[in-house]
C-alpha cells in the first residue's frame, strides 16, 4: 500500500510573528470539515498553549479519528536553547497535551530538533519524532531510527507547506517524485488570510479559501494516484513492525481522557487504559 500522511502543526498565526489565533479558530474547523467530507485522517501537533486554549477543539480532532502529537510548549525554538532546558520545555508540553490524549508523536518548531533531544523524547514515551525536513541537512527521506539505544523513530517532512499551496498543476511533477511513504505538512493560519501587510511573499500565497481548496485538491489527487492516506503513527506502525533493531509493541489506539483545565471538563474517560 502506498502511504502518504497530512499533518498539521496547530499553534498561533504564523510564530514568531503574530500572536492571534485565527487560523485555529477559524482555519482548524475548516480543515477539520474537508478532512470529515474526505473521510480522510491525519496528524495534528498541538503545542501545549494551544491545547490548552483551545481544549474543545483538541477533542474533537481526537474523536474524529485524527493522532495528535506535541509541536512544543510555546512553540520555543529548541534548537536555541541549552538541552536540558529543551528537554524540560518538552517535558512540560507532554504533560499538558498528555492530560487529553497520550501523545506519540512529536515535531519540532520551526523543524529544528538537535539530535542530543531524541533521548529526551523517548524519556517522554514518544514512539517517533517528525522534526526534520527532506529539504534540508541531513536531507532525511523515508522514515529511519534516529536513536538506535532508545529505538525513536524519524518520519521526515517532504516539502515545505508553501509549495502545498501552488497550483496543482506546478505540485504535481514535485509529488511524482516523492518517495513512499511520505508526510506533508501545514499549519492552520495558512487556511485563514491574515492582514498583514509586511507578511512574507511565501507565507501569503493562496492562503485562505486557496489553500484549502488545493488541499483538496492534493487529497483527489493523491488518491487517484494510487495513495491511502493516512496517521503519521500508522506509517511509524508499519515500519516498526518491519524492523528488528526497533522491538515492536503495536501503539495503543489514542482516545481522550478525561480532564479538568480550569473548570472545564475536557472529556468523559473512554478506552485510555494503558496509554
Ligand atoms: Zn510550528
Amino acid at each position: 500500500m502506498r502511504k502518504a500522511a497530512l499533518s498539521f502543526d496547530v499553534e498561533q498565526d504564523m510564530p514568531p510573528y503574530l500572536d492571534t489565533w485565527h487560523g485555529v479558530e477559524v482555519g482548524l474547523p475548516k480543515i477539520l470539515d474537508l478532512l470529515a467530507l474526505k473521510r480522510v485522517k491525519a496528524t495534528f501537533f498541538f503545542t501545549a498553549v494551544a491545547a490548552r486554549k483551545y481544549p474543545g477543539l483538541l477533542k474533537r480532532v481526537i474523536d474524529e479519528g485524527h493522532e495528535v502529537g506535541v509541536h512544543g510548549y510555546n512553540h520555543e525554538r529548541l534548537d536555541k536553547m541549552a538541552p536540558g532546558e529543551a528537554c524540560r520545555a518538552i517535558l512540560k508540553a507532554t504533560t499538558i497535551v498528555s492530560r487529553f490524549v497520550k501523545p506519540l508523536g512529536f515535531r519540532a518548531p520551526n523543524l529544528q530538533l538537535p539530535r542530543i533531544l531524541a533521548s529526551c523524547l523517548a524519556r517522554a514515551e514518544y514512539l517517533y519524532d517528525s522534526s526534520y525536513a527532506a529539504y534540508k541537512p541531513p536531507f532525511l527521506r523515508e522514515p529511519r531510527v534516529l536513536d538506535v539505544k532508545v529505538g525513536l523513530v524519524e518520519v521526515p517532512v517532504a516539502v515545505t507547506s508553501s509549495i502545498l499551496r501552488l497550483p496543482l498543476v506546478l505540485q504535481k511533477p514535485i509529488h511524482s517524485i516523492l518517495w513512499v511513504p511520505r508526510v506533508y505538512f501545514s499549519h492552520p493560519w495558512e487556511y485563514v488570510e491574515l492582514k498583514t501587510p509586511w507578511t512574507r511573499i511565501d507565507c501569503r500565497l493562496n492562503t485562505g479559501r486557496k489553500a484549502l481548496a488545493l488541499l483538496e485538491k492534493l487529497i483527489q489527487f493523491l488518491e487517484k494516484s494510487g495513495f491511502t492516506l493516512v496517521r503519521i503513527i500508522d506509517i511509524v506502525d508499519t515500519y516498526r513492525r518491519n524492523r528488528e533493531n526497533v522491538p515492536y509493541q503495536p501503539h495503543v489506539e489514542q482516545s481522550p481522557r478525561s480532564s479538568r483545565i480550569g473548570n472545564k471538563l475536557i472529556h468523559v474517560p473512554g478506552g485510555a487504559a494503558g496509554i
